[in-house]
């Protein structure tokens, strides 16, 4: 079915252009947004991400559809001033807001930013200790291209994070949820953002998203290894992690 936005059944030169859409007319707000959406339970399931990450200090770090910078910047402290962070990202509007941020809070001398997209990243093999991406995945179009973009790059021995929306684990969960993304969201971003289609994307793209055990059969056919996912808040938002060896 397709809805009022029409991301059901738009092919992927639209899809391209309205992802890009969204986080324009969104970037400006996002922080905020996500703070009110998430209760700033967003912050906990970042940086719990990082924590099972394995980062070291002097390591080499890519933040995929970094955006704004939460988790580019926890990296950064961890990886320490012999260490890097690209925060990577498409869009140059939430790239904007992302440097400036990060520069207010003083992280400037270990991050670098680079305007890109995940299906074909300008970086050469074995560059990466670390790939992480954050709520990043759902919204490129050929997700398998990108999974396999983020094995190339990374080194062997280096780990894939992906953090991202995924299925509630339980029924009633599940009801509340939609309850939740479908109807309060978009009123939300209408009130706070002004901009209530971009949020219903947001739901509808979640929809969309493949699950927890979907995922872990795409990444592992990307190539990685030992793949294994984490759910929080219910399975609400999965951890992923995989190796290349
Ligand atoms: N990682 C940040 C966080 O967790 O707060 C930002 C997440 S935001 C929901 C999704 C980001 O993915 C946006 O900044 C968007 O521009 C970016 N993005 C969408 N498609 C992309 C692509 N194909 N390649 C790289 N980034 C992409």
């Amino acid at each position: 079915s397709t809805t009022h936005f029409g991301y059901k059944s738009v092919p992927a030169e639209q899809k391209v252009a309205m992802v890009a859409d969204v986080f324009h007319s969104v970037a400006a707000k996002y922080d905020i947004m996500n703070d009110v959406m998430s209760m700033g339970i967003h912050r906990l399931w970042k940086r719990f991400a990082i924590d099972c990450s394995g980062v070291r200090p002097g390591q080499q770090v890519l933040d995929l559809a970094g955006g704004t910078g939460d988790i580019a910047a926890l990296f950064s402290k961890r990886v320490g001033a012999n260490g890097k962070v690209i925060l990577a990202d498409i869009n140059e509007s939430m790239l904007n807001v992302g440097r400036d941020k990060l520069r207010d809070l003083g992280l400037i001398n270990n991050i670098e930013f680079v305007q890109a997209n995940a299906e074909a990243l300008p970086f050469a093999d074995n560059s990466f200790d670390i790939i992480s991406i954050g709520f990043g995945l759902r919204n490129v179009t050929d997700k398998d291209a990108a999974l396999r973009s983020m094995f190339r790059v990374l080194k062997p021995g280096g780990r894939l994070l992906v953090l991202e929306f995924s299925k509630p684990t339980h029924d009633w969960l599940s009801k509340a949820y939609d309850l939740y993304s479908f109807r309060l969201l978009p009123f939300m971003g209408q009130l706070i953002a002004n901009d209530k289609e971009s949020y219903q994307y947001l739901a509808e793209s979640i929809r969309m998203h493949p699950d927890q055990e979907t995922l872990k059969q795409m990444m592992a056919a990307a190539g990685f290894a030992e793949v294994s996912y984490y759910n929080m808040t219910g399975g609400i938002v999965a951890l992923h992690r995989g190796y290349k060896f």
